[in-house]
């Protein structure tokens, strides 16, 4: 098989890459591994609104509930409110993604893109030492598809960054193991997601609860890998479960993890570009990669556009694409990565503190900025290392 540019990987990355470089008129195949695109879910689905609807129309039928803001706990129950226009870009909608990452795929394949599924990418095809293609197992039999381009979509454990030798691995610290069940309970607030924080609850990460409609919500758990092990986050979660609902029916279960490692240094390489949890591109402190998969899958797509049509796909001819995706995310994802290296080292006693301080503030039309410029106001001390950021 013979295209402009292989896609590998049909998450939402993926297949914004996919959609934007087909709908320009190239030659486009996305492969995909699993045989059912968006299944099983190894995400809280929650995203921001405004972002969301500035990239894709909101479809009632992949959004599975519309919040209201965000709770967050501190250890010793304190807690704030934020509402969702202010919370993030977490917060907003709660989405199916077994029906968005499918629509997203779709779309892609609705204007001209090639959709295998079942088709995994087993290594890159060279030709003169420089990457022409992916070779692949398609449905058990052996698939060839040479293209002068390849978009690296594949996920937190990306193999195609590592074949093109791209430097994506991570270290302990920087990754959060997840687990997650779906739970239904009749006292799960349906209005808002929640977070709860605290080093025994979740060290170096924190819970979620993100609502899904009708007594149904996403609750979570992301451990720092340097401070987990092997069966930690579920454990930790059955407490959680536990403690807070102890009557919940667990009828899913998944585990998964969320890179928090900030900006890589090169999400490039000759013939090859990487998106979305490939190249890192989640927010380190709250975990959340999907509006940042999708920004930088449509930049992608842009840039293949203009490198198939002048030839030039060498990583020089590729560096449009560091230079924007950058431009749009990169400071505020190294921003965020020092937040994380700062907040994973408080004690639960600090927790308290700063969300105790927060308590007699109105901080609901603030968001995460604002938030965080009045902590420090009202906690000098205890932030004083993060006062570069802050003004
Ligand atoms: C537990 C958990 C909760 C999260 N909650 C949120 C949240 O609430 N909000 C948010 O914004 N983000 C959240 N995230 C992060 C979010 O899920 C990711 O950032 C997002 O899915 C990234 O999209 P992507 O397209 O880059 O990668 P993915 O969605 O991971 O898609 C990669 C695709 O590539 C495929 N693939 C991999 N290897 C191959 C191969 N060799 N050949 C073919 N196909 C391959 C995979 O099967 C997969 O479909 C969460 C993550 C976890 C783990």
């Amino acid at each position: 098989m013979k295209c402009d540019v292989v896609v590998v990987g049909a998450g939402p990355a993926g297949s914004m890459a996919a959609r934007t470089a087909a709908a320009a008129g190239l030659n486009v195949v996305m492969l995909e591994k699993r045989q059912e695109i968006g299944d099983p879910v190894r995400c809280a689905e929650g995203v921001g609104k405004r972002v969301l609807c500035e990239m894709v129309k909101p479809d009632s039928q992949w959004i599975a509930a519309e919040v209201k803001g965000a709770r967050i706990y501190a250890p010793d129950g304190t807690r704030v409110v934020m509402s969702e226009d202010r919370a993030g870009s977490e917060v907003g909608y709660v989405l199916e993604r077994k029906i968005f990452d499918r629509a997203l795929a779709m779309d892609a394949a609705r204007v001209g893109a090639k959709v295998l599924v079942k088709t995994r990418a087993l290594e890159l095809l060279r030709k003169n030492g420089v990457p022409c293609g992916v070779s692949a197992m398609h449905m058990g039999e052996p698939l060839q598809i040479e293209a002068p381009l390849i978009i690296g979509a594949d996920g937190v454990e990306s193999k195609v960054g590592r074949w093109a030798g791209i430097d994506t691995a991570l270290k302990p610290k920087d990754i959060h193991c997840c687990a997650q069940f779906l739970v239904q309970d009749s006292t799960i607030d349906d209005e808002y997601c929640e977070f709860f924080l605290g080093n025994n609850l979740a060290p170096g990460g924190y819970v979620w609860t993100f609502p899904k409609g009708d007594k149904l919500a996403n609750v979570g758990i992301g451990v720092q890998g340097s401070k987990s092990g092997s069966g930690v986050p579920v454990r930790l979660l059955k407490e959680f479960m536990k403690s807070h609902f102890p009557n919940g029916r667990v009828v899913e279960i998944v585990a998964g993890g969320d890179p928090s490692s900030g900006v890589i240094e090169s999400a490039t390489a000759d013939g090859v570009m990487l998106v979305g949890d490939a190249a890192h591109q989640t927010d380190p402190i709250t975990g959340g990669g999907i509006l940042n998969a999708m920004k930088a899958g449509i930049i992608a797509g842009e840039v293949a556009v203009k490198a198939v049509s002048n030839g030039n796909l060498s990583k020089a001819g590729l560096k449009e694409y560091e230079d924007r995706w950058r431009a749009e995310m990169g400071k505020h994802i190294a921003r965020s990565f020092e937040y994380k290296e700062f907040f994973v080292k408080l004690t639960d006693n600090d927790l308290n503190q700063l969300i105790g301080s927060l308590k007699n503030e109105d901080i609901s039309k603030m968001d995460l900025r604002g938030m965080l410029r009045m902590l420090f106001k009202l906690n000098p001390k205890l932030l004083w290392e993060l006062r570069h950021l802050v003004v």
